[in-house]
């Protein structure tokens, strides 16, 4: 016998194979009514209008009358249940008072009813039904498993209704306007444009194994191919070198690597030598890497898989001798794809590129990187959007919100305009304040520094008049390697940052890995890695790492006039503190001791956690500088993962006791006199802005595309009508109460300009 769970399984299964939503649900239907053994299975969906259900399928009701039957939802034994939101399980259905019968469904033969609610997200989408002639209670197993699959059917319902294929009668996709699909913020800024549609160059699936009929002759054409391709990436890194930055080309060399004897070739070699033909060889090589790279825990591995899928396409575009078609780019080109890769970029003229959307991919993808340093709005993993269907479309893409909306209304797109427009304007205007101070109306000072972190940043934030770094996220440069940068290569980096901002002060934050952000080169495995061995515990335990990168900021600073501040991430205890404080010591007398010249650097603890926030005090009298990490703060304190967009609608930056917890960091600050910023997301959002240089937070560092916009609203207040604003928020009981509050006060005092405005249209 097979156990339920194998049942479910395979029943779930075989409807996702179905590429048509409506035969997806009637096999659904007919699985379940012989897994269970009943006479009837239908599944009713609610309509858009929400008020009526569809009959969607059934096995065992008069088929006809599937997209025929109608249900209100306040009618029938199907409306009940879904009322209820849960399982109705009676012997003689026709007995029971909300019964309704419906005519010409040949129902009057079925005497027991069970029903479960399909919900996704607390929303009804519809109903399971299953009904037997002979009159029983359908017993608990049975009513169990049908309550599963439906939990489980509502994932897939879900999906099914995002991408518009939902209900009997819609047609897919063109049945909506304004249809908006949410990915992730790839990279910053709305645009319009033509959706121009990149597939796959080659289809390696499609490619049949074969034997070499003449080995040397397959190898020689393998050799060509790969000539081709080197050939291509060779232009592609001329093109870019002058716009981008090294550590972005080095993503096209890496490229180059893979292509070298000792990588890929040398295996689809040795493939051809054993018997097979190229393009075969090619497919079993690229399909054992990539799927290798696609079962990996690790992100940025895992991105690597489609690096190599990329690359094989490109070799077999040339083993089948169809190379780069010529596609027209229009002007405002948005490009669209299963899996957009860097190397899609290059055929396209950089003046015609306006948007970039990936069905695959996050915002830590090479691609979301790429899009920022070329300052191109990105969305990444739009999983529900129907890329294929889209050529030539009009689109409106916003890379702040990670939203797409196919077939805009003309509304969406007056409005989109003057958003893009007023940008522009707002932008030009806000490049006057480069050089000027970040002061309140009434004389107030605030520090405005940057998170850094990609090399491209430091350009980008001196143009934006950052005054300082109040995060430099060292591990990205350890992210982008495949062993530990050495002490020379970490100086040579940390101090082309401190010289370019000199004398402005740098804060440097020690290897802060775990977490979400793990080394391919050393690997960390846990059941909860954000309550787990992170940030400062890693480095404490390997005191080599430490002290390594510890002696290369302090080197990087040697001669420099601008003040080294060294930032501790993820302390939970003050013996953390003590502890990285002794081995700081020890770097520093180290690098005396060979005969560098350094002043000892400032120390200041990252508040991350709430241990920390209540004892902030104590960590302020031992330290010199504190520093809010609102974004782990936020997540600890509200016990809601940053990451995991299931719960994303919890993570609320301005939740009420957030908002308390940084109050009660500046003020164990102030009381000790000591240094106190953050350096979390908050800081570059006008609210949160407002809010801190309230509580009087000296620093407010943030990303530097969101300076500007900080400054202008900082300078545009006093700090007077700040601390009321403050004051009345400290008393209020939620986020929104919050957030409804402090936007209706911005818009009041004139500056509206700053708050997201594309939602109400
Ligand atoms: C934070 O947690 O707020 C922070 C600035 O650090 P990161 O986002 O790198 O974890
Ligand atoms: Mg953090």
């Amino acid at each position: 016998m097979e156990t339920m769970l194998t049942t479910l399984r395979k029943i779930v299964q075989e409807m996702t194979s179905y590429s048509q939503f409506s035969d997806a649900v009637q096999s659904l239907v007919a699985a379940v009514k012989e897994a269970m053994d009943t006479d009837v299975c239908s599944i009713f969906l609610l309509n858009k209008n929400r008020i009526e259900y569809d009959l969607a399928a059934t096995d065992g009701l008069n088929v006809a009358q599937v997209g025929e039957v109608r249900l209100r939802t306040d009618q029938g034994l199907v409306g009940f249940v879904g009322r209820r939101a849960e399982p109705i399980n009676l012997e003689q259905a026709n007995q029971h008072p909300e019964f309704h019968f419906l005519p010409d469904s040949g129902e009057e033969a079925f005497n027991s009813f069970l029903g479960v609610p399909i919900i996704h997200q607390r929303k009804t989408l519809g109903v399971l039904v299953v009904q037997q002639t002979q009159s029983r209670k359908f017993d608990e197993a049975e009513e169990s498993f049908l309550v599963t699959l439906a939990a489980q059917l509502a994932t897939v319902i879900a999906h099914a209704e995002a991408v518009g294929d939902f209900g009997v009668q819609q047609t897919p996709f063109q049945s909506k306007e304004d249809n908006c699909f949410v990915g992730v913020p790839g990279a910053p800024g709305v645009a319009i444009g033509q959706a121009v549609v990149m597939h796959p160059i080659a289809n390696l699936d499609a490619v049949p194994e074969r034997d070499a009929e003449d080995v040397t002759l397959e190898l020689l054409l393998l050799d060509r191919a790969i000539e081709a391709v080197r050939g291509d990436i060779t232009n592609i890194i001329e093109e870019f070198s002058a716009s981008l930055p090294k550590q972005e080309l080095a993503l096209f060399d890496a490229y180059l690597h893979m292509l070298d004897d000792n990588a890929l070739s040398g295996d689809i070699r040795a493939q051809i030598q054993r018997g097979q033909w190229a393009q075969g060889a090619l497919k079993k090589v690229i399909r054992e890497h990539v799927g290798r790279f696609e079962l990996m825990e690790d992100p940025y591995l895992r991105e690597r898989g489609a690096d190599v899928k990329d690359l094989g396409l490109r070799v077999l575009a040339y083993l089948q001798d169809i190379r780069d078609k010529k596609i027209h780019f229009p002007k405002n080109t948005i490009l669209v794809g299963e899996e957009v890769t860097p190397a899609m970029l290059a055929n396209i003229p950089a003046d015609r590129l306006s948007a970039i959307v990936s069905i695959k991919g996050s915002g830590s993808s090479h691609l979301a990187i790429l899009a920022r340093a070329m300052d191109i709005p990105a969305v990444m993993g739009a999983i529900d959007l129907p890329a294929y269907d889209l050529e030539g479309e009009t689109l409106v893409v916003d890379g702040d919100y990670g939203e797409v909306f196919t077939r805009p209304s003309a509304k969406r797109l007056i409005l989109s305009k003057e958003l893009i427009e007023q940008e522009r304007i707002f932008d030009e205007e806000l490049t006057d304040l480069k050089e000027l101070p970040c002061i309140t109306q009434d004389g107030w000072r605030v520090q405005l520094w940057v998170n850094i972190g990609l090399s491209g940043d430091i350009t980008r934030s001196l143009d934006r008049g950052a005054e300082g770094i109040g995060l430099f996220r060292t591990e990205i440069p350890f992210m982008s390697q495949d062993r530990f940068p050495t002490e020379a290569e970490q100086t040579g980096l940390y101090r082309e940052h401190m010289e370019a901002f000199e004398p402005r002060p740098v804060t440097m934050r020690t290897l802060d890995i775990g977490g979400d952000k793990s080394l391919t080169y050393f690997p960390i495995k846990e059941e909860n890695p954000f309550l787990g061995w992170r940030g400062i515990r890693v480095t404490l335990d390997h005191p080599e790492i430490f002290l390594v990168q510890v002696r290369a900021m302090l080197k990087a600073n040697a001669g420099l006039m601008g003040e080294l501040r060294i930032m501790l991430p993820m302390i939970s205890s003050v013996n953390e503190l003590l502890e990285a404080k002794e081995l700081i010591s020890q770097a520093h007398q180290e690098v005396m001791e060979e005969g560098v010249k350094v002043k000892a650097p400032q120390i200041g603890v990252m508040i991350e956690v709430p241990a920390a926030v209540y004892q902030a005090r104590l960590l302020a009298k031992e330290s010199d500088f504190l520093a809010v990490g609102s974004n782990d703060l936020t997540q600890y304190m509200l016990a809601v993962d940053r990451n995991n967009p299931r719960v994303a609608g919890l993570y609320q930056d301005v939740h009420p006791a957030v908002i308390m917890a940084l109050r009660e960091v500046a003020r164990a600050a102030h009381t000790e006199q000591t240094g106190i910023g953050i350096c979390g997301e908050l800081a570059g959002t006008p609210v949160g802005a407002v809010l801190l240089m309230a509580m009087g937070y000296h620093v407010l560092s943030m990303n530097a595309t969101h300076l500007p916009k900080v400054k202008w609203v900082i300078r545009n207040i006093k700090r007077s009508d700040a601390r009321r604003m403050l004051a009345r928020v400290l008393r209020m009981n939620t986020a929104e109460e919050i957030n409804a509050f402090m936007h209706k006060q911005l818009e009041e005092k004139g500056l509206g300009r700053v708050l997201p405005h594309h939602h109400d249209l």
